[in-house]
Parts: C-alpha cells; structure tokens; sequence
C-alpha cells in the first residue's frame, strides 16, 4: 500500500475512491468497504453534513427498503400523512404508506451515514476535493485531490461518483447525463411558528408557482421548514420564498419571515429514470446520476440505496471481478424511479399544455401526483374536477379505496 504523505496529513492508496459523502457517498462507502474492497471516502467540505441544502423529510417506505433505521436522536418530527394544498381551493390528506415520512437533522443524519462507512472499514477524509482526474483511454487512471489545502495523487481502481448534482466527475468525463432544465431550484428558511403547525408534510400545488411546488416540512409543533422548488422560474429564489410566504394565505397564517434559524439553498435534479451510468471505472450515483423520485425530487433515500449498489460494485470491479451495477439497480430501484419518472412527465406535460388554466393544472396535478388518476385517462376527470372539486376528489377517493380525506381549503 502506498501512501501520500503531506503536511497536512496522510492518505492511503485505494481500491475505490468514493468522492461526495452525501447519502449516496456514504452508502457506497460502506457496502465497498464491506466487500473488502480498500475503500477511501472524501469530501470537500469541512464538516460533513453542512450546509444542509434540504427538506429533511424522508419516506419511511424507502427506509425499510434500505434495511437501515434511522437513529432516534436524528428524528426531530414523524408525520402520518401528507397534505395536499392544490389551488388554494382543496386540501387532500394523503396517509397511503408512500406518502408517511419523518423529518431529520441531516446534520446528524448524513454524518451518522459516514460514521456506518467508517465503522465498516472505509477511511474518511472531510475537506478533501477532488480537483481534476487523468485519463487512461475511457477509465480514469488517476485522481488529483486537494487535501487539507495540499495536493495528493491516487490512483484508485475503481471510483463512485457521488458528488452531487454538480458533479466534477460528470464534468472532467464529459459525461453529463441530464442538462439544466432538470434542475429543480430550491430555497427554504428554517423558520419559527406563530402558532402550532399541523404535524404533517405539507405539498403546495399552485399557479403562482407553477410546475415545482411548495412545502411546509414540520421540525417540531412550532419550527419548520418552509420552501419552494422552482423549475423555469428564473426569478431570486430567497425574495420569490418571502414573497411566497408573506402574501400565502396558509402559509403566512403560521410563518412572518422574521425568525429565519437557517437558509437552505440547493438544486434537485429531476431528469427521470437514467438508470445507474457507468464510464469507464466510474460509477455514477445519487444527485450525480439523477437518481430521485423525480416528480418530487426526494433523493436522500434513493441516493443511499443507489449508492450502496453502486459502492458493492465498484468493489466488485476493483477486484477484477466485473460488475453488473446497471442490472442491480434495475432489480432493487427500477420501480420506484420509473414511477416517479412517469409522474414527472405527466406533470410537465400539465403545466405546459395551453388548453388547462393554472386551476385545473394545480388540481390535476394533485389527482396524478395522489394516483387518484392514471395519466393516460386524467382528461376524463377534468369536468367534474372543473365544476365541484370538493365531490369529484371525493368520488374519485372512494373508487381508489385509498386512505385519503378531501376538504375545502
Ligand atoms: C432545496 C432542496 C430540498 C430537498 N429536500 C429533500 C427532502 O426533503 N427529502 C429528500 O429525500 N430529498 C430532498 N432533496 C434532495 C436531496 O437533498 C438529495 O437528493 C440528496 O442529498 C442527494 O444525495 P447525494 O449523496 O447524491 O448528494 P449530496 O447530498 O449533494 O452530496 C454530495 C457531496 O459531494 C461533495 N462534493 C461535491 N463535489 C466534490 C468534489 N469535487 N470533491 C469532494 N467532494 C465533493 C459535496 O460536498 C457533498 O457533500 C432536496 C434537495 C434540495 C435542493
């Protein structure tokens, strides 16, 4: 084994380099360390874990997928259902299993994550970018890192790619698999209530924010956060969530924008379904690989269970064995990122058709998003939707025999 010496600190030579200790990183880390693989994670913040550019909530449906649980001190809030706030007109509670979540500190969460890969095997370096990569014909033959302010050279035999939804890996490979119009792009405040908020996530669907949406995510009965994702609205993020915020009938019924504890700020790619990219000996995974439930960019989950198949199979390659990355995902993830890659589309299609107002697109939208409708027969609902929302959502709850309640905003 060789080592990198510097003045700064040591790094040991590899099998896979993972870059990015988000979700994805640290479940690549661990399953490649748990392969046996010689494993090295590094990322190029100080501390793992902040900033948090994030919503917080994650599905508890994904977490039993994962087999992971999630620790009791991460757990700041647990929600039953999800609401629908569509229009402004109708509200729907939504308790179906997909759509029931706990919020977390990802502060803690994320380094809890990395602390797994750690007790696993795999070493960890924070504050450790990776800075540019030589190639070697279509693999990458060796990795320039900045390492704790000085430069160090590996030469891992297989790398993941878990750097976020700006990858320098996508970029240094030319790879980039999804472009900015599916980016979606998120602010929110971590604010304190004026009066007790409602323990469950809240979805605003709506015109004057069109295709993207906004959320309440509860931290606790009186801290949430409270932001918006924005697809092809070009305006400053942080006055649109203040504008957003300070004139929302609900919303500012509980939030002034004058108890901001964090401002969160990220993107959230949302291309749909790429499956799980390879080039070369990188694998790509998490926000680098487009790989969240598009049709609300919830990521944390799927990165993770993405990350740790790639991280299994980058061990498998670093071990001269192949890997069948692509295959395993397809097998463990295909159906949740298909589904939401589907939905994703039919909203597009909603928001972007001439023949629907920002009414009847908010209140479709609601009916796709809860799968009251099938997006191929959404069109027949549209006069009932149109006329009486209150009774067609009704109708259309009671022949779903979804667990489901509909009322009036
Ligand atoms: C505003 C907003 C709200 C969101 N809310 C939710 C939510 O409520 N629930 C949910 O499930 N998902 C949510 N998401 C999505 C979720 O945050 C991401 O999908 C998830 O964090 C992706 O995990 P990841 O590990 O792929 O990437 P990241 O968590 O982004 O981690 C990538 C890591 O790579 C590191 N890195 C980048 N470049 C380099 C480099 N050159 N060298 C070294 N390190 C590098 C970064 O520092 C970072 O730590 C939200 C996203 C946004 C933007």
């Amino acid at each position: 084994m060789t080592l990198a010496r510097n003045g700064a600190g040591e790094m040991k030579e590899c099998d896979v380099l993972v870059v990015g200790a988000g979700p994805a990183g640290s479940g690549a880390a661990r399953a490649s360390a748990l392969a046996g693989a010689r494993t090295l994670m590094v990322d190029k913040k100080k501390e793992i874990g902040t900033p948090v550019q994030c919503g917080e909530v994650i599905g508890t449906d994904l977490v039993k997928r994962s087999g992971m649980r999630i620790p009791e001190n991460a757990i700041v809030s647990r929600q039953g259902f999800t609401r629908f706030v569509l229009g402004r007109e109708v509200t729907i509670d939504n308790s179906e299993p997909y759509w029931r979540g706990v919020t977390v500190e990802r502060k803690i969460f994320d380094k809890y994550l990395a602390f797994r890969a750690g007790f696993a095997g795999a070493a960890i370096q924070a504050d450790t970018k990776l800075l540019s990569v030589k190639m070697d014909g279509d693999s990458v033959k060796s990795c320039l890192l900045s390492h704790q302010g000085d430069e160090v050279e590996l030469s891992p035999k297989a790398i993941v790619a878990a750097d976020g939804v700006h990858s320098t890996l996508s970029k240094e490979l030319k790879a980039e698999f999804f472009s900015t119009r599916d980016v979606a792009r998120g602010v929110e405040f971590e604010l304190v209530a004026k009066r007790d908020i409602p323990q469950c996530m809240q979805i605003f669907i709506e015109p004057e924010i069109g295709l993207g949406y906004g959320w309440i995510i509860p931290k606790g009965k009186r801290r949430a956060n409270v932001g918006v994702g924005l697809v092809g609205v070009n305006a400053s993020r942080r006055s649109f969530l203040e504008d957003w915020i300070t004139g929302h009938p609900v919303v500012s019924r509980y939030f002034d924008v004058d108890k901001v504890l964090e401002v969160k700020m990220g993107d959230a790619p949302v291309p749909g379904f790429l499956g799980g990219p390879v080039r070369g000996n990188v694998l790509f995974c998490g926000d680098a690989a487009g790989q969240t439930l598009a049709f609300v960019g919830e990521g944390i989950m799927p990165s993770y269970i993405c990350g740790s198949l790639a991280g299994k199979h980058a061990a498998l390659l670093s071990q001269g064995k192949g890997q069948r990355y692509e295959e395993d995902l397809v097998d463990n993830m295909a159906d949740q990122l298909m589904m939401g890659a589907l939905l994703r589309d039919t909203l597009v299609e909603l928001w972007s058709s001439d023949d629907l107002d920002g009414r009847m697109r908010s209140l479709l939208s609601g009916a796709v998003m809860n799968e009251l409708v099938s997006p191929d027969d959404m069109m027949h609902s549209l006069s009932a939707l149109e006329k009486d929302p209150l009774n067609a959502f009704k109708g259309l709850i009671k022949h779903s025999g979804r667990s489901m309640k509909v009322k009036r905003c």
